[in-house]
């Protein structure tokens, strides 16, 4: 196509168009790249009520196009580019709300939308998807339709401009995220506003789909997704590709609660189905997040948010309902974390100390333990505290206190093992190493005497990690502790490859246990195998006379719990060991 580059009768000069259409450039910039381009000068975002359009034709009937010098009329007729099918469009001035109608039903009398062939300029034949549309400008003066196409070649290609296109996402043609803003508002207007849900699939393993294979692969799996849900969904139920990894399915009215459960299940089982393409196998990573109006949600405008909240909880592909109390908790976590620094910068948080015994009931060490009681939040158990410091940024600060704190109190001068328990967050911080060595040559602490637990279960998890990690403290003396052994994914197989030294035997094989139940037999079988492997083992929660029979009877090295002692502040730590004869093993 040519242009005769002249400007039209009454010249408009492009800031007009800049105000309307803010992202011109930023789009123009994009979709420059796009092979069709070429052809037609420029794209231009029409403000919120319009697609992306390459090209306008004006009242008169002529094809206009836009660049940076103004609005141009295209030396080209509109039947050369277009075809016969356009004769179906009627000239109709409109107003936003109008405008809007039509974007959301394309094949409405004054909009139309369907597949034109032509010639690019390459020689190639080429099918294009086109919807016409419209509308009055926004200065009242002129009227335009636009034209907004997509061809096949382009559509492989467009990931990019997939957010700036306003109601419709341009790889898959879905409706998109402000399509269901627009939704959502519509219902919100209604007298009474019906039960209704949306439910978000994530599939977060696009980014690696696209690395590990090719962008070609990433499309198939997207659209893959996109046939599998809707295959599945019934009338009232609309699908949206609200992000490139997000796609939801929003049910107006839901009917009912447990059919969509089933529906979500169904769909899920689904998608977890490997993608087979002509070169590779993929699994998509499906993450799925529910909330319902009025149910869980009682504002509609919050629904997607509260689904996104869902969606954050997820777990091993499961589906996650939104509920009031993950806001509560949200909120609750973010105002822990406000007073976090100022309670660490006061000192006001403390560590208790448990001590541990050996057989003779002599007192061989202690496990340090956090506490904070905070005067308006209450009590905040040490766990809970490790999480949400490391949700929102303060796990490093959290970890200084603590060490710095035992090695303050130096307990180790007087007791061979004193535990620090370390959560995999605080070791991920790039400078735990250094904090570690800062603390240590500023205290003069003795590494020998310092066992760092971690749990088994996060060793397990994260056994890169965690493996690399206790090497590392290994290596500047210190020992370490597999804590709550046992439970979950049971590192026994482990045990004799990572580099730990003592095995606490979890609370739930002692507790209620004897030599004779189930339990007590696999603590003793615990007991015996780290034995073997020349380490030293613990039982934990010993709370009855029967209970440390037991640890004692299975030959646990250490004993720790509540019927020794409570976990106690340091100067009631230290008056209490007054009493006691202290091993120095
Ligand atoms: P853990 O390391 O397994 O600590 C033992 C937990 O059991 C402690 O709970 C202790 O108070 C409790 N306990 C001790 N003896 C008995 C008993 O006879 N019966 C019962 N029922 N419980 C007993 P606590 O202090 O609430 O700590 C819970 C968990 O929080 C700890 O489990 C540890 O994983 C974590 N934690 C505590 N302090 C810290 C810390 O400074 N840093 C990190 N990262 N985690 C900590
Ligand atoms: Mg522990
Ligand atoms: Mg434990």
């Amino acid at each position: 196509m040519t242009d005769d580059k002249r400007p039209l009768l009454e010249p408009i000069p492009f800031n007009f168009f800049e105000e309307q259409f803010h992202s011109y450039k930023q789009l123009s910039g994009i979709l420059a790249q796009q092979p069709y381009v070429s052809d037609y000068a420029a794209f231009i975002s029409m403000n919120h009520l319009s697609p992306i359009s390459t090209l306008f034709i004006d009242a008169n009937q002529r094809i206009l196009y836009i660049n940076d010098a103004g609005l141009h009329q295209a030396n080209v007729s509109r039947e050369e580019v277009l075809g016969q099918k356009l004769e179906k469009v009627l000239p109709v001035h409109l107003n936003d709300t109008d405008f809007q109608q039509i974007w959301n039903d394309g094949t409405a009398t004054n909009g139309w939308n369907g597949t034109i062939d032509y010639q690019h300029t390459s020689g190639e034949s080429r099918t294009q998807w086109l919807k016409f549309v419209h509308f009055t400008a926004p200065n009242g003066k002129l009227a335009y339709y636009g034209i907004y196409f997509i061809d096949n070649v382009s559509i492989r290609n467009t990931d990019e401009v997939t957010n700036h296109l306003p109601y419709l996402d341009s790889v898959t043609h879905l409706p998109n995220f402000n399509q269901f803003s627009y939704d959502i508002h519509q219902i919100e207007q209604t007298a009474l506003p019906p039960e209704c849900a949306v439910a978000l699939f994530r599939c977060s393993n696009l980014a690696e789909i696209a690395v590990l294979y090719s962008k070609e692969v990433r499309k198939v799996v997207v659209f893959e997704m996109v046939n599998r849900i809707q295959a599945m969904l019934p009338e009232n139920y609309k699908l949206y590709r609200l992000s490139r990894e997000i796609f939801g399915v929003f049910t107006n009215p839901l009917a009912d609660m447990n059919s969509f459960q089933q529906l979500l299940e169904t769909i899920r089982n689904k998608l977890l189905e490997p993608v087979i393409t002509t070169e590779q196998t993929v699994f998509m990573n499906i993450e799925i997040g529910v909330s319902s109006f009025p149910e869980e949600t009682t504002s509609l405008c919050t629904l997607l948010e509260d689904a996104e909240i869902g969606l954050s909880q997820h777990e091993n592909s499961k589906i996650v309902y939104y509920s009031k109390k993950m806001t509560q908790d949200f909120v609750m976590s973010l105002k822990t974390v406000a007073r976090l620094t100022p309670a660490i910068a006061k000192d006001e948080l403390e560590m208790y100390y448990q001590p541990l015994f050996n057989h003779d009931n002599e007192i061989t060490g202690a496990e340090a333990l956090l506490r904070w009681h905070d005067s308006e939040l209450g009590y905040i158990p040490p766990n809970t505290l490790i999480k949400h410091a490391e949700k929102h940024g303060h796990i490093s600060e959290l970890t200084y206190w603590i060490f710095e704190r035992v090695f303050k109190d130096k307990l180790y001068e007087t007791l061979p093992n004193i535990s620090i328990n370390i959560d995999v967050t605080q070791i991920e911080q790039p400078n735990f190493f250094q904090m570690i060595q800062t603390l240590v040559n500023k205290h003069n602490v003795d590494a020998q005497s310092i066992i760092f637990e971690i749990t088994e279960h996060q060793a397990v998890e994260n056994s890169e990690i965690g493996l690399k990690v206790m090497n590392q403290l290994k290596a500047l003396g210190f020992r370490i502790a597999l804590d709550d052994f046992g439970v979950g994914h049971s590192a026994l197989a482990l045990l004799g490859t990572l580099p730990v030294d003592i095995v606490k035997v979890d609370a739930s094989f002692i507790t209620n246990q004897t030599i004779e139940t189930t339990k007590g037999i696999i603590a003793k079988h615990i007991v015996a195998l780290s034995k073997n492997l020349q380490l030293k083992t613990c039982c934990e929660g010993i709370e009855t006379e029967n209970e440390a029979k037991l640890a004692k009877t299975i030959n646990s090295d250490y004993m720790q719990g509540y019927l020794f002692s409570y976990p106690l502040t340091v100067t009631k730590f230290k008056q209490f060991i007054k009493d006691y004869i202290i091993s120095d093993e």
